[in-house]
């Protein structure tokens, strides 16, 4: 086990400041609340659906790249995950589905550590090794914080859901969480993730009207807020999210586009896909794998009809799914 970060003897606590002491609060404060509960929240729609991309995603490009891996194997369980921004464990299903036999899930946020790791060991069908470190990805280098041996064989996969905007606060965390990526992926490894649409963020913000008191837009389910619209800076382009029963107005960075795959570049990882929410919906709606997953994790009823509202499905298209070799 780490050193608990947020723990008042821990020097970096201290350093820990600004944007990062938000997002950390933010993320801490929030409860698990279980499988039942989390089925009552109001965008419950929004959130399966999210689930549903990530499962694309990780069958797509992460179930071929374990399956041919030589790294750690049981039975016909293969490969070793990195898991950056787990939160609390919220993909554990989703590896469990790859036949994954190692992960190792980060997260800068102790508490939800903590609880990816309860629902690791109380999860029935966890077969496969996991353990769990609080740690911040985008200023440390794993060799840092990580013991050894679990840098000693290359991961297969490297997964970031939905946390990989905030490294963009600065090149040098960008930086930092790209040579954390990149450097002990094996090669043909997948990098995978989810972000918020840089090219339909700027259009929106071209949208907002000169006279507007504030420069803002979205609907009852999410609110994104910016402070200026002519600086627009490659890091550090900060934001404000709101998105309902999950994020409470918490900063957040644009990441430009091409600036990111010109970097990864540089890492060694080139683009193998890019598409908003809405592509990945129509591209796998009709799959005969995908298909049949849309109702069972209750993005659609038995009818085929959708949970989602229509403020949720425009929250969902913020965002992108990409990978990387
Ligand atoms: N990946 C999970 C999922 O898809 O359910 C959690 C996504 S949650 C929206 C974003 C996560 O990024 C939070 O758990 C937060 O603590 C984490 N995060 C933010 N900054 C981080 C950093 N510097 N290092 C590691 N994790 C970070």
């Amino acid at each position: 086990e780490l050193e608990d970060p947020d723990s008042e003897e821990n020097p970096r606590k201290k350093r820990r400041s600004g944007d990062v002491a938000v997002v950390v609060e933010h993320y801490n404060a929030r409860p698990d609340v279980g499988v039942e509960q989390r089925q009552e929240s109001p965008i419950i729609g929004l959130k399966s659906f999210n689930n549903w991309v990530k499962s694309v995603l990780i069958t797509r490009f992460a179930h071929p790249v374990l399956a041919a891996s030589s790294g750690q194997r049981r039975g016909r369980m293969r490969g070793r995950v990195l898991d950056m921004g787990c939160g609390k464990g919220g993909d554990l299903t989703k590896w469990a589905k790859a036949n994954v036999a190692e992960y190792i899930g980060l997260d800068i946020a102790a508490v939800s550590v903590d609880q990816a790791r309860q629902r690791h060991a109380g999860s029935r069908g966890a077969r496969f090794t996991a353990e769990f470190f609080a740690l911040d990805c985008y200023t440390h280098v794993l060799s840092d914080a990580l013991p050894p041996h679990l840098l000693s064989t290359p991961f297969d996969v490297v997964s970031l859901q939905f946390c990989m905007h905030y490294a963009f606060e600065s090149e040098a965390k960008a930086r930092t969480m790209l040579r954390n990526v990149a450097t002990w992926l094996r090669p043909s490894g997948v990098f995978i993730g989810t972000i918020p649409d840089a090219q339909q963020l700027m259009d929106h913000l071209d949208a907002v009207p000169k006279d507007a008191k504030e420069l803002s837009w979205g609907n009852s389910v999410y609110k994104i807020r910016f402070e200026d619209r002519e600086n627009r800076p490659m890091f550090g382009h900060r934001y404000w999210f709101y998105l309902q029963d999950a994020v409470d107005d918490v900063p957040e960075y644009v990441v430009h586009w091409d600036n990111f795959v010109r970097m990864a570049s540089e890492y060694g990882l080139e683009l193998v896909y890019k598409k908003e929410f809405h592509q990945i919906f129509e591209e796998h709606a009709e799959h005969p794998e995908f298909a049949p997953l849309l109702e069972r994790m209750r993005v659609v009823d038995s009818n085929g009809e959708s949970h989602m509202d229509e403020d949720q499905w425009e929250a969902a298209n913020v965002y992108v799914g990409f990978a990387f070799e």
